[in-house]
């Protein structure tokens, strides 16, 4: 079974891989008993962060994530009722996927702008963020203001991204694919190559049965990772990019 600890060293592990500095924090909240990491990584070292983009990568862990990394769905049974096998609790498809939250920032300081400019920054950052991007469903870009000699000037570009994890899906990464493949809520599409490469082994050698109380997110987490911290880079050197170009 999959724990928090697993979850946030294979993300470091991950950014370690592909060169991204990570700043990790860890804490609880203790009125919902909920566990918390974020990590602000970016690329290069740390001396020259000032003046490049940033990307704070957070997700929270609740009660039910421990409760089920410490006995997987049977703990959940046991919670409420007597054992039985076709009890839908040892079905974790209704259990919500791990949300990571990718939040990306580069400070404008120091750099004028006009309205037009901006709004065409920032729709060519979308553009360009869901490009590289092929694990993310959602990016939303933004303009964060403040105030300056009685007038509003841009402070920084941001932009919002989204990964579902479903770690406790029975059936592993391939319920992702269950309710309409390819396409989410947010309405990005992801590239089709996508589900080619995370094929498992044995569903080629016509192996596909699932355990349901034993879906195995440690075998494909740390792939899926690297990925993600992939995306990450790619989206930084994109938002670096963006606002580099001529106004
Ligand atoms: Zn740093
Ligand atoms: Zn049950």
């Amino acid at each position: 079974m999959l724990t928090f600890e697993d979850v946030t060293g294979f993300f470091l592990k991950a950014a370690a891989e592909v060169g991204l500095t990570a700043h990790p924090e860890y804490w609880i909240n203790s009125r919902t008993m909920e566990r918390e990491f974020a990590c602000t990584c970016h690329i290069g070292s740390c001396e020259q962060v000032e003046n490049s983009s940033i990307c704070t990568v957070s997700f929270s862990w609740g009660s039910l994530d421990t409760a089920l990394s410490l006995e997987g769905p049977r703990g959940v049974c046991d919670f409420f009722h007597e054992p039985h096998a076709d009890c839908p609790h040892l079905r974790t498809r209704e259990i919500p996927a791990l949300v990571l939250d990718l939040s990306y920032s580069l400070s404008l300081k120091g750099t004028t702008f006009s309205e037009e400019s901006l709004l065409s920054l920032t729709q060519m950052l979308r553009l360009r963020a869901s490009e590289h991007s092929s694990r993310t469903i959602e990016t939303r870009p933004g303009v964060t203001l403040t105030l300056q000699d009685h007038r509003l000037a841009p402070e920084s570009l941001t932009l919002q991204q989204r990964v579902e994890l479903p770690i406790w899906h029975p059936e592993g990464l391939r319920g992702l694919h269950e309710s309409s493949p390819y396409q989410y809520s947010g309405g990005q599409t992801l590239s089709p190559d996508w589900s080619h490469r995370y094929n498992y082994e044995e569903e080629e050698e016509g192996e596909a049965e699932i355990v349901a109380d034993d879906p195995h997110p440690e075998e494909w987490l740390p792939r899926v990772m690297v990925d993600v911290c992939q995306d990450i880079v790619h989206v930084l050197e994109a938002l670096s990019a963006v606002c580099s170009l001529p106004d």
